[in-house]
């Protein structure tokens, strides 16, 4: 039991201000859609509307891949690296300026507490400005020949987990390397890219260099079946990055896809244990466990099961949760109600299939979408918990007895974006990232990201990467 209670420390959110209705971004300034369709956008944590957003229709992201097209010809492809990549430092810098805003707006959309919002999101947004801006005049030196062109005009799909961050990913090395592009935000998390399109015009961006469409699916899937745009570049779902991948397959349409996830997070017997349990913590309740990447399945050499196991729940018991404005709140609101829904059916199957549940004494709110720090322990390999992702705060854990199993188990996955191992040989670090069909390895941490990182899937993960020089060849004509 904690030994004394934390006292309420609520950011301020009169840093934000907050529009009741936003336009589309599309050259350069926000205004109406054609048909007038529009949408709320709510606090996940309070259920409050926080603003009206316009749907864009068919209509609407013609006119935005026309804007980027213009730009794109007329503009940012001609343009010296040298002078672009003034631009993305000039944004990278306003990011940093208006840091605390953009953290608290995100903190209110998306209901992740402000703690990872003002510490890990909104830093990352800046760091790949930066870094991408970099790039932008040493193209040549990236490896890709000695005058590697732009592709063109990219259409941009991003989910709701990590709102500003994803966009950034996605708009700065297509930036950097000459590409304009049309970028649809998620339907629940609309507001932080809409905030970006006011940085956009702040740092005079040139028109239809950045486009901004909100909606929903229907908008995504326009946007990716368009004739006029050349690149593709989704995260989310593995269902939705496989009609994305049907739909472009018969066209000229580079594409990247960044999706689900189901990432073994390995405990040898020779791991510190506080320090593991630091990482599985961070790797499963960092951001409600709505992240792709996430250490969902612990497995945990049987020797050492029970000390890891008892650690852990003593760790989750002192999570707090609630107020994502808190800077005490260490998990915040789940960010939809549909969301929430999946999370409570996988929890039930998993239940129904044999496995144990636990999660610490925890109060939830009573409005908002809530889900307690869960455990499933007992868990096999053919439960559904084991195999599909939560994307949520719900852990599903695991043993094995040798090196060879922990492998084989970890693979055992029809994804394979990350994993993590703990131990302190050297050597069997290096055995178990040379056999783990996973994009990211990492070694007694978990959840480090880095522009300068590649980061992407095998499998039913996606293809392409993200971040880093490899990152750059996704939006080079190579
Ligand atoms: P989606 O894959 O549906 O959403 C991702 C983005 O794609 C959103 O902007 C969405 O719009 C858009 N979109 C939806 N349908 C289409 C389409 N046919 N063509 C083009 N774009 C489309 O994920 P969900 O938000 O529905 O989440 C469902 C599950 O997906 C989660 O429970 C989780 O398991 C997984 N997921 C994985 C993520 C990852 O990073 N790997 C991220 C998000 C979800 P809109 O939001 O408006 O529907």
């Amino acid at each position: 039991m904690p030994k004394f209670e934390y006292a309420p420390a609520p950011e301020s959110r009169s840093i934000v201000s907050l529009r009741e209705s936003y336009g589309l971004f599309i050259n350069g300034e926000f205004g109406p859609g054609v048909d007038g369709r529009a949408f709320k956008t709510i606090s996940p944590a309070t259920e409050e509307v926080l603003a009206e957003v316009t749907e864009a229709g068919p209509a609407d992201v013609d006119r935005a891949v026309s804007a980027a097209r213009k730009a794109y010809e007329h503009t940012w492809s001609a343009m010296p690296g040298r002078e672009r990549a003034k631009y993305l430092f000039r944004i990278a810098r306003i990011v940093q300026e208006r840091a605390r805003e953009l953290a608290v707006l995100e903190s209110l959309d998306n209901g992740k507490p402000i703690r990872e919002s003002r510490d890990v999101d909104i830093p990352l947004v800046a760091a790949h400005f930066f870094y991408h801006a970099g790039w932008a005049d040493k193209l040549e030196y990236a490896g890709y020949g000695p005058a590697p062109r732009p592709l063109g005009v990219a259409g941009q799909v991003i989910p709701w987990n990590f709102p500003l961050l994803m966009l950034a990913w996605k708009i700065a090395p297509a930036l950097a390397c000459g590409n304009t592009v049309v970028l649809k935000p998620a339907e629940t998390t609309p507001l932080t890219a809409l905030a970006f399109a006011e940085i956009c015009q702040q740092a005079d961006l040139p028109p239809g260099v950045v486009n901004i469409v909100t909606g929903a699916g229907e908008t995504g899937r326009a946007l990716v079946e368009h004739p006029g745009i050349d690149k593709v570049a989704f995260t989310g779902s593995t269902e939705v990055g496989k009609q994305i991948a049907r739909a472009c397959a018969p066209t000229r349409k580079k594409v990247t896809l960044e999706l689900g996830g189901k990432a073994a997070n390995v405990v040898f017997e020779d791991a510190p244990v506080d320090q593991a349990v630091e990482g599985i913590v961070n790797g499963i309740f960092f951001n409600q466990g709505h992240v792709c990447c996430a250490g969902s399945r612990l497995l945990v050499q049987e020797s050492v099961y029970s000390d890891v196991l008892a650690s852990l729940r003593r760790r989750l018991a002192t999570l707090r949760l609630g107020d994502p404005l808190d800077k005490n709140t260490d998990v915040g609101a789940i960010n939809s109600a549909a969301q929430l829904a999946k999370i409570r059916e996988l929890s039930e199957v998993g239940e129904a299939e044999g496995a144990q549940r636990w999660s610490p004494p925890c109060e939830l709110p009573v409005k908002g979408f809530w889900f307690p720090p869960t455990i499933f322990t007992g868990v096999s390999q053919a439960h559904r918990i084991a195999r599909e992702e939560i994307f949520g705060p719900v852990l599903s854990v695991l043993t094995f007895r040798t090196p060879a199993e922990a492998v084989e188990k970890a693979n055992n996955t029809p994804y394979g974006l990350s994993a993590g191992v703990w131990t302190e040989k050297g050597s069997l670090i290096l055995w178990m990232a040379s056999r783990l069909r996973a994009g990211v390895v990492w070694a007694n941490t978990f959840n480090k990201f880095d522009p300068t990182s590649p980061f992407g899937g095998y499998k039913e993960s996606g293809y392409g990467r993200e971040g880093g020089r490899h990152g750059l060849e996704a939006y080079l004509d190579v």
